[in-house]
């Protein structure tokens, strides 16, 4: 005989969670992801003591029937893939079908969801489904996570202060936003309101939502084409730098993206006009063709891989450069090779 065995569904769940869900953002990344997936106009998170207590996300997109509401904390259940062809031209957020799953077998989940003909309300502790029931009928889904890691004791220990973990997730609720102007975002920490935007698709009034309506006023906005990319984006004049790239967003289609060369091509647009160790409050939104832009690199989705890089660190460079020169109105510097 021998000694191996396929191990069941629930501590598989919980093996892959160590992946998919390190902190309360990382929860709230893939239920706010959840959210624009479903085509979703408002979203509100709510957080008790930075998410550790508990995450609740509401939304007004598509909802589920009870058939969906209980398969969707199934490993490898997902509405947005069917075959391997479609792994190549993603256009949701999610597509693996492991992040409720693997949330669910680390925590404890009410989820409240309807899409307009039938509402279930749905409990679950460790991934078990322990009570299920009707609800109203209001569109949309409504999860709450509570005592996450409450059943992983050596993950709960690695958490960092509850300032930390807060500043993780208004970090990321911030980035969503910027991306998605068109839906209004609000995180609520206990009594505090620590974002909120109207969903009224203006990219200004989110930046300064965010950074301040002196900084969003400095920015200079920007667009460009090449045959395989599109860009838009705005970004401070170099009057109004930062120490850190932090205040830097990449966006590729509707995905918020840490992408080393992208970063650098926006640097180099300002030529010499940026200090030394000092760097713009930008957003930057990369349109192009799905197959271009390879994001199954990592389960969070942050790292993607990007094909004809050159042509599109060449957009980015020109067309950012030439509206930062005439917002320095200075003298015609020659193109950079
Ligand atoms: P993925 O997003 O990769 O498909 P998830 O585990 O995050 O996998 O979600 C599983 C499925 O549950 C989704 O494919 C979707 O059909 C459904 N779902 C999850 N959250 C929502 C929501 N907020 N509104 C509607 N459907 C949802
Ligand atoms: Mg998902």
């Amino acid at each position: 005989m021998g000694h191996i065995h396929i191990m069941d569904e629930f501590l598989s769940n919980k093996i892959a969670a160590g992946e998919v869900v390190e902190r309360p953002s990382s929860v709230v990344k893939e239920l706010v992801e959840n959210a624009i997936d479903a085509g979703s106009t408002s979203i509100e998170v709510i957080l008790e003591e930075a998410g550790l207590t508990s995450i609740q996300v509401i939304d007004n997109g598509s909802g589920m029937d009870e058939a969906d509401a209980l398969k969707s904390f199934q490993r490898h259940a997902t509405s947005k893939i069917e075959n391997e062809h479609d792994l190549f031209r993603i256009r949701t957020l999610g597509f693996r079908g492991e992040a409720l799953a693997s949330i669910a077998s680390v925590s404890k989940i009410t989820l409240v969801t309807s899409n307009g003909q039938v509402g279930i309300e749905v409990q679950l502790e460790g991934g078990h489904v322990i009570d299920k029931k009707p609800a109203p009928l209001r569109k949309g889904t409504d999860m709450k996570v509570s005592q996450l890691f409450y059943n992983t004791p050596a993950r709960l220990k690695y958490m960092k202060t509850i300032q930390t973990e807060l500043g993780h997730t208004i970090d990321l609720m911030n980035r969503l936003a910027l991306c998605y102007p068109d839906i209004a975002f609000k995180l609520r920490h206990h009594d505090h309101i620590l974002l909120q935007t109207n969903g009224r698709g203006d990219l200004r009034q989110v930046l300064a939502a965010i950074y301040g309506i002196a900084n969003a006023k400095k920015m200079v906005q920007f667009e460009g084409e090449s045959l395989d990319y599109k860009i838009s984006g705005f970004a401070t004049i170099p009057e109004i730098t930062r120490a850190s790239k932090n205040y830097m967003s990449i966006f590729v289609n509707g995905r918020w993206v840490r992408h080393f060369t992208v970063q650098k091509a926006m640097i180099d647009a300002y030529h010499t006009f940026l200090p030394i160790g000092r760097f713009p409050i930008s957003v930057i939104n990369i349109e192009g063709d799905p197959f271009l832009t390879d994001v199954n690199v990592h389960p969070s989705k942050q790292q993607i891989r990007l094909s004809k890089e050159a042509e599109l660190m060449d957009l980015i460079e020109k067309t950012l450069h030439k509206v930062i020169r005439q917002s320095m109105q200075a003298p015609e510097i020659a193109e950079k090779k």
